[in-house]
């Protein structure tokens, strides 16, 4: 079981918990943002995105996504349950980033084979969760970040839970980079056989702390309980498990 443990907001005076490994936390009563080691405010820019969905209309997208594509079950939004909904708001970090990797590799599609050279130039709104252990799939998730707005504590829902980040700028920042750079790798790969010398050059720019809503979804289906994510400002389904059909032989 893990410690929560409090300190007063400097600025409404309300108590803010925290748990062990959170870094910036925020007063749910005021909206304060607050670094937890040094008690001083946060100042990097704090978005938000707005969620569209209350409790009852989330289940139409869900049942939307059960009764399309080929490669679930036809009787899946008939015969599935949902069991749990939650609206999360996930806390991420947005590093804008130019990031310019060039490349040298050797060709062997063709004989002899060839050494090539390429370039990548790439700019990137880079998402990075600020949660070590939260299971989340962020590499799939297209954050509509056109509608992000100053971050409101009165727009987040009574039934809604804001999770703290565990995660702060520089180690947000470290994380993009080597994501970036594998990245890059994997694109130079489609390229060249294979790589010799690769060189990144990465400048971030503007770092923001966003809240996003998540809407987290369990349902049961034939007895096995499966997961769902969607985006509460979009309704689109970030990633959903279903059910592999399972054939019976005689
Ligand atoms: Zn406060």
């Amino acid at each position: 079981m893990s410690i929560v443990k409090e300190l007063s907001c400097s600025y409404c005076g309300a108590p803010i918990s925290f748990e062990p490994g959170e870094i910036i936390a925020t007063c749910k009563y005021c909206g304060y943002t607050v670094v937890i080691e040094t008690g001083k405010a946060f100042t990097f820019e704090h978005s938000m995105l707005l969620n569209k969905y209350n409790l009852e209309q989330i289940e139409e997208p869900v049942k939307g996504w059960m009764s399309s594509g080929f490669l679930k079950p036809a009787d899946l939004a008939k015969k599935s349950k949902i069991t749990e909904k939650a609206l999360m708001y996930l806390p991420f970090w947005i590093i804008s980033v130019e990031a310019e990797s060039t490349y040298k590799g050797i060709f062997e599609r063709v004989s002899p084979p060839l050494v090539k050279e390429g370039e990548i130039a790439k700019k990137y709104d880079w998402l990075v969760l600020a949660r070590k252990a939260t299971k989340f799939p962020t590499r799939e998730y297209d954050v509509p970040l056109e509608g992000k707005v100053p971050y409101d504590f009165r727009k987040i829902e009574g039934f809604a839970k804001v999770l703290n980040s565990e995660i702060d700028r520089d180690e947000a920042v470290e994380i993009a980079k080597q994501q970036i750079v594998e990245h890059h790798h994997f694109l130079a790969q489609q390229d060249v056989d294979k790589i010799i010398e690769m060189k990144n050059e990465i400048k971030i720019g503007q770092t923001v702390y966003l809240h996003a809503p998540i809407w987290f979804i369990k349902y049961e289906y034939k007895g096995e309980i499966y997961n769902l994510w969607l985006d509460g400002t979009t309704g689109t389904i970030i990633k959903g498990d279903i059910p592999t059909a399972k054939f019976r032989i005689f």
